[in-house]
């Protein structure tokens, strides 16, 4: 069976070595070496000025609307993982859809302006699929309106955009390391917060608030990485050179062989390509189903990324179609990509596609 994506493990033996010192140490999570060492390395690795590790990538958008005290209405784009709508609506925000720009898939720019109420405190877009969106759009619209933006960068490790790192945009960028992701750490996320006042306040929200041994400065939660965390994620920053070689081997050996048949998401050319994903569209939704039976029928299992359309939640009182994401939804499959893959089964899914379509 071959499914969109496999967790990549590192050197068993590598993490093991970091088990027997967390062993004897003693310590295990609330801040501890290994969660400081993956910090100063991600810094570095990144081009960051500084983040914060967190428990999973969904904490660290909520931590983000409570850094930014959001209220109100937030716009953000109807394509994307459940989690950026739904943090949203469990923290008493209402989201408002931007609809995407139908071949670079991200939010567009241009549907924002007359989304902005009295009511909207913030912009929440995502750079899917490792896309950079507009930032420099987005901001713009956002300075005119004094709202604060907030960059769902899930799928945007690594990405550079004008030879900067992509996530320097935003009042605050989030990242997940959840398993399935490029970069995981089994759990896990990041803020990468780019207003530096807010850096300490974070810090107190991911532990409950606490500022000191007996002073609690205001309303946290718990959302701290522990320790077994931090280990994988150091041994997986190892080998991030071989994973993103892997992933672009896979990547344009795909585009090589199925450029003419499906279409690729157009590519933002100021920002860098991480290949975090293979979405392919189809002409037709029938022609995605047809494919994907074919897929599934020789034991591959592509995945829809992403649906449904975030506008179509049950527990939302939508009323605007946004008919790109819809569309859009209805004819994309992720393809399986990641490292070892092999050549073969490569093979076989080109040959699967090619002679469904
Ligand atoms: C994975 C993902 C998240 C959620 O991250 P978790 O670490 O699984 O909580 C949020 N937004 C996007 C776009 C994602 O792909």
């Amino acid at each position: 069976m071959i499914n969109v994506t496999k967790t990549y493990l590192p050197n068993k033996q590598k993490y093991l070595s970091y088990i027997d010192e967390i062993f004897e140490r003693g310590r295990v999570t609330n801040n501890g070496p290994l969660v400081r060492e993956l910090e100063r390395r991600l810094v570095d690795y990144l081009g960051v000025k500084n983040i914060v590790l967190v428990a999973n990538g969904t904490i660290a958008l909520e931590i983000a609307y409570r850094l930014l005290k959001l209220t109100g209405e937030v716009i953000t784009t109807p394509f994307s993982f459940v989690a950026t709508t739904s943090s949203l609506v469990s923290n008493g925000l209402k989201p408002v859809f931007a609809d995407i720009s139908a071949d670079e898939l991200t939010i567009n720019p241009q549907n924002i302006e007359s989304k902005v109420t009295k009511l909207t405190s913030a912009i929440l877009p995502v750079h899917v699929f490792g896309n950079a969106c507009n930032v420099e759009e987005i901001e713009k619209i956002a300075t005119r309106h004094s709202l604060g933006v907030i960059y769902d960068a899930a799928h945007a490790f690594g990405v550079n955009y004008k030879n900067k790192s992509l996530l320097l945009h935003g009042r605050v960028s989030t990242l997940s390391f959840h398993a399935t992701k490029l970069f995981h750490s089994i759990e896990g996320g990041a803020m990468i917060i780019n207003d530096s006042q807010l850096v300490e306040e974070a810090r107190h929200l991911i532990n409950f608030g606490i500022d000191g041994p007996d002073s609690v400065k205001s309303l946290g939660t718990n959302a701290k990485m522990n320790e077994f965390e931090a280990a994988m994620g150091l041994c997986v920053l190892d080998d991030i050179d071989y994973i993103f070689d892997e992933r672009k081997k896979i990547f344009k050996n795909y585009q090589k062989h199925l450029g003419a048949l499906v279409s690729f998401q157009k590519r933002n050319t100021n920002g860098t390509q991480n290949y975090s994903y293979c979405p392919v569209v189809f002409e037709t939704d029938n022609q995605r189903v047809l494919v994907q039976q074919a897929l599934n029928n020789a034991g591959i299992f592509p995945r829809r990324y992403f649906n449904p359309s975030l506008d179509t939640l049950p527990y939302l009182e939508s009323t605007n179609v946004m008919t790109n994401s819809r569309d859009i939804s209805s004819r994309i499959l992720a393809l399986p990509m990641y490292p070892g893959l092999t050549k073969m089964e490569q093979k076989t899914i080109i040959s699967v596609l090619k002679n469904t379509l």
